[in-house]
């Protein structure tokens, strides 16, 4: 997925040259871990790797003693809604994910606005943020912009024109969605997104399903785990579940984004019984063989996922003491814990037995997560922050990383799926995903050896972003500068 438009905001301020000095830098196609190696960073790109880089020779150069730390190429996030929101919160969210390592983001929502204002290079996105990476225009929801076949292939086209980097589907029916697959590539747009229930998964990822995300949501990647698959998906799909008020636009659209920004807080509180039985039965019937065969699958259609197992944690386990005593809840505004609030008590209306099924269904998803990881499906890191409760920006991908680690997976691999495989999706290898000659400054530094555990990981020592050195004082600043406004 290459990016339509390279103007990702206003152009970089150019900043003096870096060298780190005697870092490890690890390899993260194998994990191999270079000793005593220096980088040497000019402009926003990476000059040179090796040992014994001469600074002298380098005029003006900022000489950082990387004694003892790591360097990996920067995390991307790779399902966020960052951009979008009051300018306030957007770089608020966008310093914050800087602070923890972040340096590029793939945006999963978006506006014909957002998408023209990137052409015109216009966004105003901070530069002390990550780099937008790649982003849709409006999601696609029936009934609001995808109500019929025709009125879905229309939309798409229209993003298309706008300059989308690909196509989000959100809620959809099975009609619809596959009306719009067949548009998007009829185009050459990679389709991403949500399956909602009652959308045969198989399908989707034969045709050309780029990534899943949220492992569905919902039942139907588990309908493909169980044996009786038909059985579990049941009733499902019989009609959009976003009710449109009888306003025409532009009135409903900002309607529609308010009721769309209540909605996405925690979009289990609006699970009704029968969608707890579904998952009963999918949960009651989960077989790991099966789970392999939807593995090979995928790995044949090359299908990615993007588990978000932060995302699904939260909603599922919303009332969890762990969330709600985050000590990084200090960088969000009164306002937004409200709302995060409200929906965790709407979330504790759920009888104990389906609450029950719910946490099942997350044990279950995280043993799905590592049945992929083994099969050797392609994976990325992504935490869906900005909008959904208890997510709180930059840190929301630390967590992301732990859950991978409970499923499972290797320290190593959950490294890969913030740099190395994101590239490999956005089809970006020659710019990102190692520490080399020609690719983008985009750095974290480490304290500990990120191969050896996944705790290590999170212990950000300083970063690099666009060549400009952010030592660990500049990201205290800048998660402070969030916690000041909150
Ligand atoms: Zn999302």
């Amino acid at each position: 997925m290459t990016t339509r438009s390279q103007t990702a905001g206003r152009p970089m301020q150019e900043h003096q040259p870096v060298l780190l000095r005697s870092a490890t830098v690890v390899d993260t196609r194998d994990g191999t871990r270079h000793r005593e190696t220096d980088v040497l960073v000019r402009g926003a790109t990476i000059a040179e790797v090796r040992p014994g880089i001469d600074g002298d020779g380098v005029q003006g150069v900022r000489v950082v003693d990387a004694r003892g730390l790591y360097v990996v190429p920067g995390y991307n996030d790779m399902h966020g809604h960052p951009v979008g929101q009051s300018p306030r919160h957007q770089t608020r969210d966008l310093e914050l994910m800087l602070a923890y390592g972040i340096t590029g983001f793939r945006q999963m929502s978006g506006s014909i606005k957002l998408l023209r204002d990137r052409a015109a290079g216009a966004l105003d996105l901070p530069e002390s943020g990550p780099a937008l990476l790649a982003t849709p225009g409006p999601l696609l929801i029936t009934p609001l912009n995808a109500a019929t076949e025709e009125q879905a292939v229309t939309t798409v086209r229209e993003q298309y024109d706008a300059g989308a980097d690909f196509i989000k589907v959100a809620m959809v029916t099975p009609d619809v969605f596959f009306a719009a697959q067949a548009e998007a590539l009829r185009l050459g747009l990679p389709i991403v997104g949500h399956l909602p229930p009652g959308i045969d998964v198989l399908r989707a990822s034969r045709l050309g399903m780029k990534s899943i995300e949220h492992l569905g949501p919902g039942v139907g990647l588990f309908a493909c785990c169980s044996p009786h698959g038909a059985h579990v998906e049941q009733g499902a799909g019989g009609g959009p579940k976003v009710k449109v008020p009888p306003f025409k636009l532009p009135f409903m659209e900002q309607i529609m984004g308010r009721v769309v920004k209540k909605l996405v807080l925690n979009p289990i509180n609006r699970t009704n019984p029968e969608d707890v039985e579904r998952l009963r039965r999918a949960t009651d019937s989960f077989d790991d063989d099966l789970a392999r065969k939807l593995a090979e699958r995928f790995i044949e259609d090359g299908t990615w996922q993007v588990p978000t197992l932060i995302r699904v944690k939260t909603q599922q386990l919303c009332d969890d003491p762990d969330f709600a005593e985050d000590p990084a809840l200090r960088y969000m505004d009164a306002g937004t814990l409200k709302s995060w609030k409200k929906a965790t008590a709407k979330f504790t209306e759920f009888s104990a037995e389906t609450r029950a099924t719910f946490r099942t269904m997350y044990d279950q998803q995280l043993r799905l997560t590592g049945i992929f990881d083994d099969a050797g499906v392609p994976m990325l890191a992504g935490s869906d922050c900005s909008g959904a409760a208890w997510v709180v920006p930059g840190r929301s991908l630390h967590r992301e990383f732990d859950e991978l680690a409970s499923a499972g997976v290797s320290a190593l691999r959950v490294l890969q799926m913030a740099t190395l495989r994101a590239a490999e999706f956005l089809g970006s290898t020659a710019t990102m995903g190692t520490v080399e000659p020609g690719k983008n400054a985009d750095l974290v530094l480490l304290e500990a050896d990120p191969v050896e555990s996944v705790q290590n990981l999170h212990r950000v020592a300083g970063v690099v972003r666009a060549g400009r050195h952010y030592p660990a004082a500049d990201l205290t600043v800048l998660k402070e500068r969030a916690a000041a406004q909150a």
